[in-house]
């Protein structure tokens, strides 16, 4: 077994899932990416293959479309020895809610350790955890949290700029419609960063302020002085109606480019969750711009986030086991 497997103290997450960045502390945060942090450099190694979770089942239940969440949790899943299902459900012909406690079931039934589940409504992935014996991540559900995408976002900042805390922060465009707002909101809050989001007035929820976060509606005051920007995706696939009056408009007024980054603090550096769409909300050569973009770096993360979210949740499983076996005086499951 590896260094890590001897000091991972699995009573810091006193957790048998992860739902959301809310309602964690700064401490429990703290402690998934310390962990994250240690897989980022197993990697980077020629042979990243451990046994951590040999024998173990973990299942990728996306009820909505995914490439790299889906593709980062197998990569993760793998790089620990676990077998890996990735299921795609369609939720077009049955009425939702039937399809997931029914899919829950179904799956419960064989016994996986862990189920990472995207769904497209918000509050999805918390019902299905009640009704299963395993371990759940949430791979994302509706405009509500994608937990391991602020995770993923706070270790890309934490391993560039070496801290979280006293960093200004703002994250712009589709606010109303982005659980990677909303994760990202409770984390870096959470950790003591300042928040600002800046959107057009039909992309901003209301009352965000009780967040504790700053709200703007125009990019060139909500950049002046920023160190970070996490630009988002226009969500059409969440949007009844129409909430910008053109992409063109939309990109004069809200899209990243050069000429609106010049306000931000002068090393200010750029984010994206992917997928993005260059020219709607972000100037593509921005974007690809090395010395100010850390797109691709989120991808790495992301990774080693997922292996650290993985590790940790199959331990605190054997505990759990583990103890309910030594109460019962008899056999230890798991
Ligand atoms: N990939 C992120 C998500 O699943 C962001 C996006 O789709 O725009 O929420």
């Amino acid at each position: 077994m590896c260094a890590q497997a001897a000091s991972l103290d699995t009573s810091r997450y006193p957790h048998r899932h992860l739902l959301g960045i809310s309602g964690l502390t700064a401490e429990e945060i703290t402690f998934l990416l310390d962990i994250s942090d240690s897989y980022v450099d197993i990697n980077r190694r020629d042979r990243k293959k451990l046994d951590l979770l040999e024998g173990r089942t973990v299942i990728n239940l996306f009820f909505e479309s995914s490439t790299r969440t889906r593709t980062s949790f197998e990569l993760a899943a793998k790089r620990l020895g676990a077998d890996v299902i990735n299921m795609s459900v369609s939720t077009s012909s049955i009425k939702k809610g039937e399809t997931l406690i029914d899919t829950a079931m179904t799956l419960n039934a064989m016994h996986p350790d862990v189920l990472v589940v995207r769904h497209s409504d918000s509050g999805a992935v918390s019902l299905l955890s009640e009704k299963v014996n395993c371990a759940v991540i949430n791979g994302g559900d509706g405009s509500h949290e994608h937990p391991t995408q602020a995770l993923l976002d706070a270790l890309t900042i934490r391993r560039r700029l070496g801290k979280i805390a006293g960093l200004t922060v703002a994250i712009c465009g589709d606010i109303l419609h982005s659980r990677v707002a909303r994760s990202n909101i409770h984390l870096l809050t959470a950790l003591g960063a300042r928040v600002r989001l800046i959107a057009p007035p039909t992309l901003m929820p209301g009352k965000i302020e009780r967040l504790g976060v700053e709200a703007f509606t125009d990019m060139r005051e909500g950049l002046k002085g920023v160190d970070i920007v996490m630009m988002l995706r226009l969500q059409t696939e969440r949007m009844q109606g129409s909430y910008v009056p053109s992409i063109r408009e939309y990109f004069r007024f809200f899209g990243l480019d050069r000429e609106k980054m010049s306000v931000a603090n002068p090393d200010a550096l750029v984010m994206h969750p992917g997928p993005m769409n260059r020219g709607v909300e972000i100037d593509s050569e921005l974007a690809d711009d090395i010395s100010r973009s850390l797109i691709r770096d989120q991808v790495e993360m992301g990774v080693a986030v997922r292996m650290a979210c993985l590790d940790l949740l199959t331990r605190s499983l054997r505990g759990a086991f583990e103890a309910e076996g030594a109460d019962a005086g008899g056999e230890v499951g798991g």
